[in-house]
Formats: structure tokens, C-alpha cells, sequence
């Protein structure tokens, strides 16, 4: 799991010693000779290929962005990690920054990769920040970069950002009145029509004028073909659960949604992505049911919902009931 980390400036604070101690770390390798378990192999492909929902590519080379995956150990241990790498992170340790969160990872592909190379690998340590302060904490983010090769020739670079940080104390649940008020989704010129439909109590999707392809949310571009050219579409409201997660933890006020999760406590819920009747997905409430019996496949209506926008205006949002005879089935 990734999360979001948002940094506020801060520059290297005079004196910061462990600053120096941690920069003296950069251009050090964190994994030297490493070798991937498997060489580029279809079965793994495919199982990637599947979990992903995407198809296996024609000429049977691997997808760019399973680049990270030759080179991951698994339950077997790691490979090729250098003691320079564990003595950083150690040192974040002994500075009581004991807690870790990936942030952010970019890639770059050279070559494809194709069944029956083998994989190797280096790694170093690129840069460590000056120390920061986020809504986590206090810490140092530290890249790495590493540059994967098949069979000797570099493939692509794959460059990894975590955060080490002394937690911040969390406080007691906000009490304050805005806390109980939902967000606002964000309005602009590109998805205005929808949420004008949304007031009238009407979902409406886009359907390119061009090649017809139907698509949610709101832009202004078909994913399929780039046509500017779309006219809105009004959903029928039936769907079913594509996937979902139920929130139990931190606890949002603003989200007492389901009947289960008493008033104002924030949770649980359940956070489903919907699969309209129509093929297009939206990410959504589901009411009507226990937050623990909502399934994969489970029939939903579209409802809409009146909100505390907060300051005595609210506001409406698309939600999605179980249906009434999934209660009972279960
Ligand atoms: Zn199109």
C-alpha cells in the first residue's frame, strides 16, 4: 500500500547532524548482483495479466510495468541487498524514525522484457531528503534507484521513494462540527453536467459521439478513440458490486452512511465500485445492508442522497441500495 505523503518545505535545519550522517549514504549501493528467482516466463505473465485485467500482450513479451516483479524474492528472502541500505535505515531507526511509508515510485522501460531472459540487478541509494515534516511525522524520504537488466542489458530503471518518520501524536477525533460535514466533490467545467444531473436526481454518463463508447467519470476526451465529441446518457440505476472495501479505520464523521455504523462514529462502511447496466463504474456507498454482507456481483439501485454540506446548505450525492431480495438471501 502506498500513501499520500505531502511534504511541507522545510531546508536542512543548521547542525542537523543526522542530516550529514544520512547524506553520507547517498551513491552507496542498496542491493549489489542481484538476481531475479524466475527468468521472464509466460505463467507469470499471464497470472499478472489476469490480476490486473489486462490482456497478455500479442507477442507474448512481458508487460513495461511488471518490470519490479523479476525482481522481487518473495517468500524465499531477499536478494542481493547491501549492508549500506540496512545501516541507513538503521540509523532512521536509532533516530526513533521507525516507521516506514512508500510514497511514490516512477519507472522507465528501455527494452522489453521477453520469456526466457534471466534478470539481474543493482541498486543505490540516490538521495536522502533534508528532514520533513508531514501529517505522518517527521522524517526523511529516501530513493533508491535500480536498474534492472535482461539477460546483461539494462531493460528499465525503477526508482522507489520511502518515507522514514517519528509518527506524529494524533490527537483526539476532531469534535467540531465541520468534521461532520461531507466533503464537497469537486466541480469543474469538465464534469458540471453531471453534477447538475446529480440535483435532478438523474445519473448521466457520457457517450462518445464517435465510436460510441460509454464512459464514467466525466472528461473531455474518449478513452477509446480521443474524440472531443460525446453526448450525455442517462443510467437506468441498475447495477451490481465490481469490487468493494469497507472502511473501518481512520473513522470519518462526515461518512455515517450505513444503518449498522451508529450516528456520527464514522464507520464502517462499505466503499463499492458499482458496475452500471450500461458498463460504466462509479465508486460509491451502498446502503440497505450490513457493511459486512456486501458481495461481489450483489444487485444495487441507484438513490440519491441530501448531505450536510456544512453552513445550512447541503448538498446531493449518487448512492446505491442493496436490493431488496439480496437482504434476505444471505
Ligand atoms: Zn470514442
Amino acid at each position: 500500500m502506498t500513501e499520500q505523503a505531502t511534504a511541507t518545505p522545510a531546508g536542512p535545519e543548521p547542525g542537523d547532524a543526522l542530516y550529514e550522517e544520512l547524506r553520507a549514504y547517498e551513491g552507496l549501493p542498496a542491493a549489489t548482483a542481484g538476481t531475479g528467482p524466475d527468468p521472464v516466463n509466460p505463467a507469470m505473465i499471464r497470472h499478472w495479466c489476469e490480476a490486473l485485467g489486462h490482456p497478455v500482450p500479442p507477442d507474448g513479451s512481458a508487460p513495461e510495468t511488471m518490470l519490479q516483479v523479476w525482481t522481487m524474492a518473495g517468500l524465499a528472502g531477499r536478494t542481493g541487498r547491501s549492508g549500506p541500505y540496512d545501516a541507513l535505515l538503521g540509523a532512521l531507526d536509532g533516530a526513533g524514525m521507525r516507521a516506514v511509508v512508500a510514497t511514490d515510485c516512477e519507472q522507465e522501460y528501455l527494452r522489453p522484457l521477453r520469456p526466457g531472459q534471466a534478470v539481474s540487478f543493482d541498486a543505490v541509494i540516490e538521495s536522502v531528503s533534508p528532514r520533513k515534516t508531514t501529517k505522518l511525522g517527521t522524517g526523511h524520504f529516501v530513493t533508491t534507484r535500480m536498474d534492472v537488466r535482461a539477460d546483461g542489458e539494462l531493460a528499465g530503471t525503477h526508482r522507489f521513494r520511502i518515507l522514514k518518520y517519528a509518527p506524529a501524536e494524533r490527537g483526539p477525533a476532531p469534535k467540531k462540527k465541520e468534521a461532520r460535514t461531507r466533503p464537497r466533490p469537486v466541480v469543474n467545467r469538465d464534469n458540471a453536467g453531471f453534477w447538475e444531473g446529480v440535483e435532478r436526481h438523474v445519473f448521466l454518463f457520457q457517450r462518445c459521439a464517435d465510436c460510441g463508447a460509454a464512459r464514467f467519470p466525466w472528461l473531455p476526451g474518449c478513452n477509446a478513440c480521443g474524440s472531443p465529441r460525446w453526448k450525455p446518457e442517462e443510467s437506468t440505476g441498475e447495477g451490481t458490486v465490481y469490487s468493494y472495501v469497507v472502511m473501518h479505520h481512520p473513522p470519518f464523521p462526515a461518512f455515517t452512511v450505513t444503518e449498522d455504523a451508529p450516528e456520527g462514529t464514522g464507520g464502517p462502511y462499505a466503499v463499492a465500485l458499482v458496475e452500471l447496466a450500461e458498463g460504466v463504474r462509479v465508486v460509491s456507498n451502498v446502503t440497505g445492508v450490513p457493511c459486512d454482507r456486501v458481495r461481489i456481483g450483489m444487485p444495487l439501485s441507484l438513490e440519491f442522497q441530501r448531505v450536510d454540506g456544512g453552513s445550512g446548505d447541503g448538498f446531493t450525492l449518487p448512492s446505491f441500495r442493496a436490493a431488496g431480495d439480496e437482504e434476505g438471501a444471505a
